[in-house]
């Protein structure tokens, strides 16, 4: 599912193509999609408003209305926002359309059926939000306080990484690699994770997310940006379903496990189950 860097190109394709657009109509396709207010009242709030631009926070996509609401997007698995023209129309799995003014239209679709919306005004959007970590490039963010926030913790810390209250916007694919290049096995417990471990951990998290903005999100399998082009960074990945290829460090073999439910995938050589030991601890001191 779309991820901080692929929430983050759909958010500068829009800034891009599509805020300044008015909306003239919205048509809801699929019932589920709606998640507050209420089906009609959705549509009403959202036709006849300009769209003045779009942001970012954690995974959430929102689209800013010169209404004062906003329409606020998880993308869940399949969700594609696309622009029509340039993209063909599409004619399956379509959850919304917004018939914008040009002609345009901005379509919502997703083969899966998970992707959800909501419109809600500022005071609703802010306590939607509330509960989310912080931003990994936000300068609250630091080692320290993800040390700080789970570091006593003796829960594993892959789910950890996934949990958008420790911190916003990482999900199943940089999670893996964020793990591999911090050289930390996705089972070892948070208060087992040394400091060095921690500060390594902290700068994986954001250079494995900016090189996924750098190249325009990950293309697994569903993932399109507005134009339906695919992203670029599955060709940098190291270790996410590379499972029996060699691992790009020490030419061992990537391994494939369900931690915390999710299928996570690491090099058992690089990132020992039970931790760095005293030698690797000594030599980072
Ligand atoms: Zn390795």
């Amino acid at each position: 599912m779309p991820e901080l860097p692929e929430v983050e190109t759909i958010k500068n394709d829009l800034r891009e193509l599509v805020a300044g657009s008015r909306v003239e109509r919205a048509e809801v396709l699929h019932s589920s999609l709606v998640e507050w207010p209420g089906a009609e009242e959705f549509v009403r709030r959202l036709e006849g408003v300009r769209i003045t631009g779009a942001r970012r926070r954690g995974k959430h996509l929102i689209i800013e209305l010169d209404s004062g609401d906003a329409l606020v997007l998880q993308l869940k698995i399949g969700g594609q926002l696309l622009l029509v023209p340039p993209v063909e129309e599409p004619r399956k799995n379509v959850m919304l359309v917004l018939y914008l003014d040009g002609s345009r239209r901005l379509f919502l679709r997703d083969q899966t059926e998970f992707t959800r919306a909501r419109v809600l005004n500022r005071e609703e959007l802010e306590e939607r939000l509330a509960d989310l970590g912080p931003e990994p490039f936000s300068g609250e963010f630091s080692a320290g306080c993800l040390r700080e926030k789970v570091g006593s913790r003796r829960a594993q810390i892959k789910p950890l990484l996934l949990d958008q209250k420790v911190v916003s916007g990482i999900g199943n694919i940089y999670a893996d690699e964020i793990l591999f290049g911090a050289r930390v096995h996705p089972r070892r417990k948070a208060n087992t994770l040394t400091e060095a471990e921690w500060e390594r951990l902290h700068a994986a998290i954001r250079k494995n997310l900016a090189a996924g903005i750098e190249h325009r999100g990950t293309t697994v399998r569903l993932y399109r940006d507005v134009l339906n082009r695919p992203g670029g960074h599955q060709h940098h990945l190291r270790v996410f379903e590379r499972h029996g290829e060699p691992c790009p460090e020490c030419g061992g073999e990537v391994a494939r496990a369900k931690v915390g439910g999710r299928p996570t995938h690491f090099c058992p050589a690089c990132q020992p189950e039970d931790g760095p030991g005293d030698g690797e601890a000594l030599t980072l001191l």
